[in-house]
């Protein structure tokens, strides 16, 4: 019996990418017949402000299978991924980004895995070639930290790639949550996952989405999404702080009793104020960051709004 693959690729401002990307796609063609995989493209246009759509538009009067969603504005790439989840009919379901930095070519081999009885099939990429070394050393530094503090696998360099059965993808869609960080979904949901690896493929056409800060804060969201050990460093530095004092006390006395020392030092005193204040700030701040995700989600807001869909 022939299967239904579904390919979802989000797609921001990638006027110069989204004819390519189907050219690509094109090529696996004998690779469909051979296999009877039917397949359905999902163009998830994210609020493009260029002409993406129009050349998704125009592709599909060249080809019934594209299909389209364009969002109302830019939500951003996790909330394109849910849209596709969401509107893919297929058996299978495949993520990929526009910009062929996630080679199709690698699609027969993840199949055939999937054949072997995976549940899904992920990539990662080994090198960071052509990357800035702060970035990767950042990078890098995140999945340690992840690591750590997370028990979720978070996989270093683990793509957005990923070939998955309908279970999996209906799973993924089961955590309706407003702060989607994908990559700890993906890792949360568990099922049977096969890894592939590669080397990283520049980009070789439009522009990267992703500025050093906005990778920041998305790092930022990860923790807190797949961590709560963030809240745990106040009640740290609370003991650590409170032991401090008792042996303060302990001294102040002692020399107060035995060598009959004047009390003095306010420069040791602010010097102590502004450390705990400090400390209390910076606990607080951790706090908040919880409390406003907490507030996002309880809004219960759509993840994403449909303009127009094809
Ligand atoms: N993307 C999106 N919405 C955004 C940003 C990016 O749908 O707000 C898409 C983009 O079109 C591309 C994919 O997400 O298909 C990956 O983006 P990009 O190549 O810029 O990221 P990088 O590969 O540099 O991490
Ligand atoms: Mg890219």
């Amino acid at each position: 019996m022939s299967k239904l693959l579904s390919i979802i690729v989000p797609c921001y401002n990638e006027e110069e990418t989204v004819e390519p990307f189907y050219r690509e796609i094109q090529k696996l063609e004998s690779f469909f017949i051979q296999e009877e995989i039917r397949i359905e493209l999902i163009y998830v246009d994210d609020g493009s402000r260029d002409q993406t759509l129009a050349r998704i538009k125009e592709l599909r009067m060249e080809d019934a299978r594209i299909r389209a969603i364009s969002f109302s504005r830019n939500f951003g790439k996790e909330a394109a991924i849910y849209a596709g989840l969401e509107h893919a009919k297929g058996d299978l379901v495949v993520l990929m980004d526009v910009d062929l930095q996630d080679p199709p070519h690698l699609l027969p081999e993840m199949y055939r895995h999937i054949k072997e009885g995976f549940d899904s099939v992920a990539t990662r990429r080994v090198s960071r070639k052509g990357e800035p070394p702060i970035r990767s050393f950042f990078a890098r530094a995140f999945y340690k930290i992840m690591h750590k503090i997370s028990k979720t696998e978070i996989v270093d360099g683990a793509r957005d790639y990923r070939l998955m059965t309908k279970q999996v993808a209906d799973a993924i869609l089961s955590l309706g949550e407003y702060n989607r960080f994908t990559k700890g979904i993906f890792g949360w949901v568990g099922y049977k996952t096969k890894w592939l690896e590669y080397e990283n493929i520049e980009r070789t056409r439009g522009e990267t989405k992703w500025s050093f800060w906005k990778l920041f804060l998305y790092s930022i969201d990860g923790m807190i999404a797949f961590s709560t050990a963030p809240l745990a460093i106040s009640s740290f530095f609370g003991i650590v702080f409170c032991f401090l004092a008792f042996l303060l006390i302990i001294v102040t006395i002692f020399r107060k009793a035995v060598y009959g020392d004047p009390v003095s030092g306010w420069p040791s005193l602010v010097c102590i104020i502004s450390l705990v204040g400090g400390v209390q700030m910076f606990c607080v701040g951790i706090l908040g960051q919880y409390m406003s995700k907490t507030y996002m989600e309880v809004k219960k807001r759509p993840i994403y709004l449909v303009k127009e869909e094809l």
